[in-house]
């Protein structure tokens, strides 16, 4: 099949991403003759690499560690939601070759969550850029959210900036999220995870966790609450629904998500 558009992730490095294979899964589903491929880009040449895409085919791109902030900062146009959290996980080329930022990453948080979260008290680890989305999504959302980091005086900035609660040390709360990078590198086992996350004094799991970090098997942190009866959310989970939702961006197609799933877990 001739490809008549493409798509990619921006990252360095970005060998370790599902992001193509999910996406190259929904179009083959869809029999969309579009291509997703990895962009392996350096620091330096981003701004540079991000405005020849348009003219080589691109309708957009996904955006990774360590180039949100940067890929924010060189789109022309940007989204309330990409505003408001400072950074891009996703950018669209128009016709004109404008570069439009947007974040997936706190929608796909929600509707990875599934959750009606007005009025519960949220409990958000870390204070990265994962985090300030996940605290946007869940105090726009209604929640009454608080943030634990274990640098603080990163806690206390993005709180003060989203305005929202910073706390010496993780508390009761009603859903809480990991969004530091613990338990990806190295990895820890149950008791090291919760002795870093400073969660081994609470009592028991909250109603509903989450954990962004996602790997082959359900994390430390995940297994934690699966036993203690909670819902559960993983990684895997967030990574597919901020991937449809940029996928419907650019294709102005509702994405399958079972078949984004599949590919995104079997890789
Ligand atoms: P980041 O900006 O590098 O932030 C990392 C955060 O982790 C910081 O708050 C940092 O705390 C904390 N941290 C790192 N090592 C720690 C340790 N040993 N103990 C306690 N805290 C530690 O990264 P990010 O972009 O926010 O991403 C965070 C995680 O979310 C990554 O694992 C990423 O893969 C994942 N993520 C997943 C998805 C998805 O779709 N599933 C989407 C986005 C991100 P300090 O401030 O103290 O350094």
């Amino acid at each position: 099949m001739q490809v008549t558009a493409l798509c990619g992730v921006l990252g360095f490095p970005v060998g370790h991403s599902r992001s193509p294979a999910m996406h190259n899964a929904a179009y083959r589903a869809l029999g969309l003759d579009w291509r997703y491929v990895k962009l392996p880009v350096p620091p330096a040449l981003l701004s540079e690499t991000v405005r020849a895409l348009h003219g080589s085919g691109f309708r957009g791109a996904n955006v990774t560690i360590p180039h949100k902030l940067d890929a924010f900062a060189c789109a022309d146009l940007r989204t309330p939601a990409a505003v408001a959290i400072g950074a891009a996980n996703t950018l669209t080329f128009s016709d004109d070759g404008a570069i439009e930022a947007h974040n997936t990453d706190a929608a796909g948080f929600l509707a990875a969550l599934d959750m009606d979260v007005r009025g519960r008290r949220a409990l958000v680890l870390g204070a990265g850029g994962a985090a300030r989305a996940v605290v946007w999504a869940l105090r726009e959302a209604g929640a009454e959210v608080s943030v634990w980091n274990r640098t603080p005086e990163r806690a206390q900035a993005l709180a003060d900036d989203l305005k929202v609660s910073a706390i010496q040390r993780p508390a009761t709360c009603d859903v809480l999220v990991n969004a530091t990078s613990v338990g990806l590198e190295p990895q820890l086992d149950e008791a090291e995870m919760l002795k870093a996350l400073q969660l081994d004094e609470l009592v028991s799991p909250p109603q509903a966790v989450a954990d962004l970090v996602y790997g082959e098997e359900p994390t430390p942190l995940l297994a934690w609450a699966e036993r203690g009866g909670s819902r559960t959310v993983d990684g895997v989970e967030m990574l597919v629904r901020q991937g449809a939702l940029s996928f419907e961006r650019w294709t102005g197609v509702a994405p399958p998500l079972d078949v984004m799933r599949a590919a995104a877990a079997s890789r």
